[in-house]
C-alpha cells in the first residue's frame, strides 16, 4: 500500500511541479528588446513592396514564392474574380487571424505582413530562432493579406459593388465579407489583428504629434463592457504601445470605442475572438509610410510573440485605457494671424489647408483645399506661418498663353515674385500634370484666386506691397528662398 502509494506521490509531485515551472516559465519569458524588433524589420523587410499604393498582381508572386512553412489557400474570390487568399502558419494550437486592406486603399499593414513572412521563414543563424520558435510551436496564424483586392487595385476604400466591407459584417452583401466571416467561423481564432489605415490628420490629444498608429480593443456591445476576451485584447495592445513609446514616444492614440454593430472588428469581438484595430496613421516626410510600415511590423511581431509566451498578462488593463484618445486636429499647413479683406471687411484669421492625394495611372498627385477659416488656434500643422504683419490677396493672371515646356522653374519663380499666379495653357494640356510652381490653367475661364474658405488655396501673402509668400495648391512657397521644393498638379 504505502510503496503504492508513493508511486503515486511521485508522479503527481513531477506533474505539480511541472506546472509550477511552466507558469513560472511562462512568467519569467522576456519582453522583447525594441531594438531587436527594429532590426528584424531591416533584415525582413519585403523589398518588392516599396510604396503604398500596389494591387494583387504585385503581391500575387510574393504569395506563391513562400517557403513550405505556410499553407497556402484560396479562400474564394472578389466581385472581379480576384483571388483571396490565406497564408497559415505555425505548429500550434492557439488559432490567431490576421487580416488586412478590407480597405482597398489601406495597404501599409499589408506590407508588414509581407515583412512578416519573411521573418517567418528566416535561418536558424539569424539570431531570431527563439522568437520565431515560441510562435510556431504555440500559434497557429492566419493570415489573410488583401481581403478587398478590387478596391486595391483601384486604391479606393470600397469593393467593386461599392460596399464597405466594413459595414457588411453583418449583411453580407458582398462576396469579400462572406469570405472574411466564412474565415471566421471555420478557424475561431483566440485573437483577431483588424489591419487598417487612418488618414494623416489624426493627432494624439493633447501633443501637436500625429497619431502615427491608433489602437483599439473594439467593444462588442453598445454599453462598451469589458469582458475577458475584450482584457486580453487591452493587455495584447497595453504590450504593443510599451515598444511603440520606446521607439517613437507619444505618436500613439486610442481610437473611439462606440460600438458599431455593422463593422468587422466590433463583432469578432462579439463572436469570442479577442480582437485587436491597428490604424497606420502618418509621420511627418513619410508619404509612403515606410516608416509606419515598419511600426506595424514591430508591434505585429511583438504581439503575436507576447500572446504566444503570454508575457502580455503581466500589462494592466490600465496601461490601455491610459493610451491617450485620438484628435483630428492637424492640418497640412496652418496660417495664422493672416489679414484679409473679405466683401469690404478687414480681419485677422487663420487658415488651415489639407492636401488630398489623388492618382494617375503613372503618379500621385495633391488637391490642395481650405479646410477651415477662422480661430484655428486649437489646430496645428505640420507646416506652420506666423502671419502676422502679411496680408492675403489674390494673385495676377499672366495673361500670354505660353508653351508649357518653355516656362523655366525659374520664370515660373520669377512670375509669382511679381504678382502672377494663374497661366494659362492650351486645352490640349488638360488633364496633364507639371511641376511649375504656378496655378496652370486650360480654357477661357480663369480660377478664382480670391482667398477664401470657398476657393482653392492660391493667393499671396504680402507685405508692404512685396509678394513675401505664395500659396500654390495649398504648398507654402517662400518667395526669398529660390530653392522650393517641386510637386505635380495637374492642369484643369
Ligand atoms: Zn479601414
Amino acid at each position: 500500500m504505502d510503496t503504492n502509494r508513493n508511486h503515486l506521490r511521485i508522479p503527481l509531485l513531477f506533474f505539480l511541479t511541472c506546472l509550477l515551472c511552466m507558469q513560472s516559465c511562462t512568467r519569467k519569458a522576456e519582453v522583447l528588446e525594441t531594438s531587436r524588433l527594429a532590426e528584424a524589420y531591416e533584415q525582413f523587410r519585403e523589398p518588392g513592396l516599396t510604396e503604398r499604393r500596389f494591387g494583387y498582381a504585385t503581391i500575387a508572386p510574393l504569395i506563391e514564392s513562400r517557403s513550405s512553412l505556410f499553407e497556402n489557400q484560396i479562400l474564394g474570390k472578389s466581385v472581379e474574380g480576384r483571388p483571396i487568399h490565406a497564408l497559415t502558419y505555425g505548429a500550434g494550437t492557439r488559432p490567431v487571424l490576421l487580416w488586412s486592406q478590407m480597405h482597398g486603399d489601406e495597404s501599409t499593414a499589408t506590407m508588414a505582413l509581407f515583412d512578416l513572412f519573411n521573418f517567418l521563414e528566416g535561418s536558424e543563424t539569424d539570431g531570431f530562432t527563439d522568437i520565431r520558435q515560441a510562435i510556431r510551436n504555440e500559434l497557429r496564424i492566419r493570415f489573410i493579406p488583401m481581403v478587398n483586392p478590387d478596391g486595391a487595385e483601384r486604391f479606393q476604400r470600397r469593393n467593386a459593388l461599392h460596399i464597405d466591407l466594413n459595414r457588411d459584417a453583418i449583411r453580407q452583401s458582398s462576396p469579400e465579407a462572406i469570405i472574411l466571416k466564412t474565415a471566421r467561423d471555420e478557424f475561431e481564432p483566440e485573437f483577431g489583428f483588424n489591419l487598417h489605415d487612418q488618414n494623416s490628420y489624426y493627432n494624439v490629444s493633447g501633443t501637436t504629434n500625429p497619431a502615427t498608429i491608433s489602437v483599439l480593443a473594439p467593444a462588442y456591445n453598445e454599453a462598451r463592457e469589458v469582458n475577458p476576451g475584450r482584457e486580453k485584447a487591452m493587455k495584447v495592445i497595453a504590450g504593443m504601445r510599451r515598444v511603440l513609446q520606446e521607439e517613437v514616444p507619444d505618436h500613439l492614440g486610442k481610437y473611439n470605442d462606440t460600438f458599431e454593430p455593422r463593422a468587422f472588428g466590433d463583432n469578432f469581438q462579439k463572436w469570442g475572438t479577442s480582437t485587436i484595430l491597428i490604424e497606420s496613421g502618418a509621420f511627418p516626410n513619410d508619404p509612403e509610410k515606410q516608416y509606419v510600415r515598419k511600426l506595424n511590423f514591430m508591434i505585429v511581431l511583438n504581439a503575436l510573440y507576447e500572446i504566444a509566451t503570454g508575457t502580455y498578462d503581466a500589462f494592466a488593463m490600465d496601461d490601455y485605457l491610459n493610451i491617450p484618445d485620438n484628435s483630428s486636429r492637424l492640418m497640412d499647413l496652418l496660417i495664422r494671424n493672416v489679414s484679409v479683406t473679405t466683401a469690404g471687411h478687414s480681419y485677422s484669421t487663420d487658415i488651415g489647408l489639407r492636401r488630398a492625394a489623388r492618382y494617375t495611372a503613372e503618379r500621385r498627385y495633391y488637391r490642395g483645399t481650405v479646410s477651415d477659416w477662422g480661430d484655428l488656434s486649437i489646430y496645428h500643422g505640420y507646416e506652420e506661418l506666423d502671419a502676422t504683419g502679411l496680408t492675403a490677396i489674390p494673385g495676377k493672371v499672366w495673361e500670354e498663353e505660353k508653351p508649357l515646356e518653355e516656362l523655366s522653374r525659374e520664370e515660373a519663380i520669377g512670375l509669382l515674385r511679381d504678382g502672377y499666379l494663374g497661366v494659362k495653357t492650351s486645352t490640349e494640356n488638360t488633364g496633364k500634370l507639371h511641376q511649375l510652381p504656378l496655378l496652370v490653367f486650360s480654357g477661357d475661364a480663369p480660377p478664382n484666386l480670391e482667398p477664401s474658405l470657398e476657393n482653392a488655396p492660391n493667393f499671396f501673402l504680402v507685405k508692404d506691397q512685396k509678394y513675401r509668400y505664395a500659396i500654390v495648391n495649398g504648398y507654402l512657397i517662400d518667395l526669398q528662398n529660390s530653392e522650393v521644393d517641386p510637386f505635380w498638379q495637374m492642369i484643369n
